[in-house]
C-alpha cells in the first residue's frame, strides 16, 4: 500500500513552461502530437523498451509481451539496436512489425559509429520504406578491439541527428539519449549539457535519458537543461528492479543508487518474489515522485520482462481505458496508412493479417478493390503478429476431432468463450457479438460455423460504449451481417431460402471457386453521419476482396489446423474434406430498419440444423 496511490493525487506543477515541457518544433510529427496532447490533458504517459531477443521462442514470446504490455496504451515502444548494427536485421524486422500492425507508435534505436554515410543512406531508406517513423539517434559505442587509427565518418550523435534531416526533413521524429550523471570522463558536466543542446537544435525532438534510480539528480539535470535553454520534452529512463542478477548488472550502468535500495537488495537477494516486490515499491514510488513533480511522462528499460513495469502502473491506478474509437477499425501506427479511411468487412477478426497483406501498398482505395488501379494483396505472411493461431490439438477436446458435428462444437465453444483460439480470429468476439451470441451459438452448433458478424445498428449515438465511434455529435449506423462456413450439402436449400428475403445480399463461394451471389456491387456496411461533414463509410462488403479473403479462409483449414494431427489421421481427413466440400457464405441484410437477419438464421437452424 505504500507505493499504492492515485497519480495525479496532488496537483501537479509543471505547466508548459516548466519541467513538462511541449515540444515546439516539428508539432505535426505523430510522436510529438501525442506527447504534447498528453502534456496537455495533464496525463501522465510512460513509453517501453525492448531489446531483439536471441532465439526465435523468445521473440514469439516478445510479440506476445508487447501485444499484451500495448493494452497499457505506451505513448511508444521503441527497439534498440546492438552495437555496430549487430542486431540490425531483428530491430528492422520487430520495429516495421510493430509500427505497422499495430496501433503502437514505435521507435527504432540506430547508432551511427562505424557507419559510413552511404551505408547510413541505404539505412534510412529502408527505414522510411518500412514505415518506421522514429529514430532514436545515438552514437554507440566503440568496440573493444578498434584500432586507434580507425577514422569514423559519423563521429558523434549530432552528426546523424544532422545527416536525418539533411536527407529527410521533418519526415522522421528523433529522439537523443542524454545522461544526468556525465557520460564521459573528457567533459565537464556543463560541456556535456552543451553538446546536448547543439543535439536538440539540431533536430532532435525529445530525449529520453539513461537510467536513473535517485528523482533528485534528475531533476536537477531536468532544471539543468531547462536552464541552457533545452526546451524539449525529456523522458527519465527507469530500469525496474526485476531480480538480483539484472540489477547487479545494470547498476554498472547508474552511477548513483540510493544506498538503501542496494541494501535492500542484497538482503532480499536470495528471494526473487520479494526483490520483484521491491521492485514494484520502488518503481511507483520513483514514477509518482516524478509525475508529481511536474515530470509528464516516463521510460521504462523493460528488459523485456512485463511484471515490474505492469504491477507499477496498477499500483498507480494508471486509466488503461479504451480510448473511444476514431473508427470501428484500430487504426495502424504506420504512416503510410494516415490516409486509409475503409476496409472489407472480412478481416474484422483478422485486423493484422489485413494489415500486413496491405503493409506495401502506397495508396489505399476508397471503397473499390476491383478498380484496375487498385493494388494487390500480399500473400498471408508469415509476421509473428498476424499468424493464424489456433489451440493445440493434444491441449483440448479437439483431439477428439471425427465427425463434423465435433468441428461445429469447438466453434460452438469458441462463441462461449471455452475454446480460446481458433485460426480464424486473432482474439476472443467482440463485445457486439454478445448482443447476437445466443444466434450464434445457435448457428455453430448446427452447423453454420461463423467467422464474422455484426448486429443491426440504426443510429447509436457515435459515443455509444459498444458501437461508437467517430468522437461525439454523431449517429452511426451498420446493416446486420453474418459470414460462415456451410456445407454443400445445403447450399442449394440456403439459395432458395435467401430468395424469400429481397432485402438479403449474399456471396458463397467455395475452395474450388464455385460461386452464387445476388450482389456484385461495394456495399457500406457501416456508415456514420457527423455534423458538417460528408458521410463516412468505414466497413463495406466488397466483392473483390471477398475472393481474396476466401483463399485466406480456406486455407486456415489445412494450415495451421490440420497439420497439427499426424497424416491419415482422422482428424486432419476431417478437416481436408471440410475445406473441400464447404462454402463461404456471407449474409447482409440491408434494411437497417426493420431487417431480421437474426430471425432468418433461427429459420435455417430451424430447417436445415435437423438435417444433419
Ligand atoms: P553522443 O551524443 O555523440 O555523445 C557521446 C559523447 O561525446 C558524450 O560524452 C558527449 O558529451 C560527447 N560529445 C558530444 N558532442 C561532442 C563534441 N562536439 N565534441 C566533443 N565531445 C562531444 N547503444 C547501442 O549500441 N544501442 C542502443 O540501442 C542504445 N540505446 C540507448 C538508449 C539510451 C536512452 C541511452 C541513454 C543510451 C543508449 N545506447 C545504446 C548507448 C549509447 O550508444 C552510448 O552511451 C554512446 O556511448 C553514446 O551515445 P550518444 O548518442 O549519447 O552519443
Amino acid at each position: 500500500d505504500r507505493c499504492c496511490r492515485e497519480v495525479g493525487a496532488r496537483e501537479r506543477t509543471y505547466t508548459h513552461s516548466q519541467r513538462g515541457r511541449l515540444g515546439e518544433t516539428r508539432t505535426n510529427l505523430k510522436i510529438i502530437k501525442k506527447i504534447n496532447q498528453a502534456i496537455e490533458k495533464k496525463t501522465p504517459f510512460y513509453s517501453f523498451e525492448y531489446f531483439p531477443p536471441k532465439t526465435p521462442d523468445g521473440l514469439s514470446n516478445l510479440y506476445d509481451r508487447i501485444a499484451r504490455m500495448g493494452e497499457w496504451h505506451p505513448i511508444f515502444v521503441d527497439i534498440t539496436w546492438g552495437a555496430g548494427g549487430s542486431t540490425a536485421g531483428l530491430s528492422f524486422d520487430i520495429a516495421k512489425t510493430i509500427q505497422n500492425l499495430t496501433g503502437l507508435e514505435t521507435m527504432m534505436h540506430l547508432t551511427c559509429l562505424g557507419m559510413g554515410r552511404e551505408e547510413m543512406v541505404q539505412v534510412l531508406a529502408t527505414t522510411r520504406q518500412k514505415g518506421i517513423q522514429n529514430i532514436l539517434a545515438l552514437r554507440g559505442d566503440p568496440p573493444r578491439d578498434r584500432s586507434p587509427e580507425t577514422v569514423d565518418e559519423f563521429r558523434y550523435a549530432i552528426e546523424l541527428v544532422r545527416f536525418i534531416r539533411e536527407l529527410h526533413g521533418d519526415f522522421f521524429g528523433i529522439c537523443v539519449a542524454a545522461y544526468p550523471e556525465g557520460h564521459s570522463k573528457d567533459n565537464s558536466y556543463e560541456q556535456e549539457l552543451s553538446f546536448l543542446k547543439e543535439k536538440v537544435d539540431a533536430g532532435a525532438d525529445f530525449i529520453v535519458t539513461q537510467l536513473v534510480f535517485d528523482v533528485d539528480i534528475f531533476l536537477r539535470f531536468l532544471d539543468d537543461c531547462r536552464h541552457v535553454g533545452i526546451d524539449c520534452p525529456i523522458l527519465p529512463g527507469l530500469m525496474p528492479i526485476h531480480n538480483y542478477r539484472s540489477f547487479s548488472q545494470i547498476s554498472r550502468f547508474a552511477a548513483s543508487i540510493p544506498k538503501a535500495i542496494v541494501e535492500q537488495v542484497e538482503r532480499l537477494k536470495d528471494d526473487d518474489q520479494s526483490i520483484k516486490d521491491y521492485g514494484v515499491e520502488v518503481l511507483s514510488q520513483m514514477v509518482r515522485r516524478l509525475y508529481d513533480e511536474g515530470v509528464p511522462g516516463v521510460h521504462f528499460y523493460t528488459l523485456n520482462l512485463e511484471q515490474v513495469v505492469t504491477r507499477t502502473l496498477q499500483c498507480l491506478h494508471v486509466n488503461t481505458e479504451k480510448q473511444p474509437r476514431a473508427l470501428p477499425w484500430e487504426r495502424s501506427a504506420s504512416a503510410r496508412r494516415e490516409g486509409e479511411d475503409v476496409r472489407p468487412i472480412f478481416w474484422s477478426n483478422r485486423p493484422k493479417s489485413y494489415l500486413a497483406r496491405t503493409m506495401d501498398w502506397d495508396e489505399f482505395p476508397n471503397g473499390r478493390w476491383g478498380d484496375s488501379r487498385s493494388p494487390a494483396f500480399g500473400e498471408p505472411s508469415d509476421y509473428y503478429l498476424a499468424r493464424p493461431q489456433v489451440a493445440p490439438a493434444s491441449a483440448s477436446h479437439e483431439a477428439e476431432l471425427r465427425t463434423e458435428k465435433d468441428v461445429f462444437e469447438i466453434f460452438t465453444r469458441f462463441c462461449l468463450g471455452v475454446v480460446r483460439a481458433l485460426p480464424w480470429f486473432e482474439g476472443s468476439l467482440a463485445l457486439e457479438s454478445d448482443l447476437i451470441r445466443s444466434h450464434l451459438v445457435s448457428l455453430n452448433r448446427h452447423g453454420f460455423l461463423t467467422l464474422n458478424s455484426q448486429p443491426m445498428v440504426n443510429g447509436a449515438p457515435s459515443d455509444d460504449a459498444v458501437f461508437g465511434w467517430g468522437g461525439s455529435g454523431g449517429y452511426v449506423y451498420q446493416k446486420a451481417y453474418v459470414e460462415f462456413f456451410v456445407s454443400g450439402r445445403r447450399i442449394e436449400a440456403l439459395l432458395e431460402a435467401l430468395k424469400t428475403r429481397p432485402s438479403m445480399t449474399y456471396q458463397a463461394i467455395d475452395a474450388q471457386n464455385h460461386s452464387f451471389t445476388n450482389c456484385s456491387q461495394v456495399n457500406a456496411v457501416t456508415w456514420g453521419v457527423f455534423p458538417g461533414r460528408e458521410i463516412i463509410q468505414p466497413t463495406v462488403v466488397d466483392p473483390v476482396s471477398f475472393q481474396v479473403w476466401k483463399d485466406e479462409a480456406f486455407s486456415y483449414w489445412l494450415r495451421p489446423w490440420a497439420e497439427q494431427y499426424p497424416e491419415q489421421s482422422e482428424a486432419r481427413m476431417l478437416l481436408q474434406h471440410i475445406h473441400d466440400n464447404y462454402f463461404l457464405v456471407n449474409i447482409v441484410e440491408n434494411d437497417f430498419v426493420k431487417g431480421d437477419l437474426w430471425g432468418f438464421c433461427e429459420q435455417l437452424v430451424a430447417q436445415m440444423g435437423a438435417s444433419d
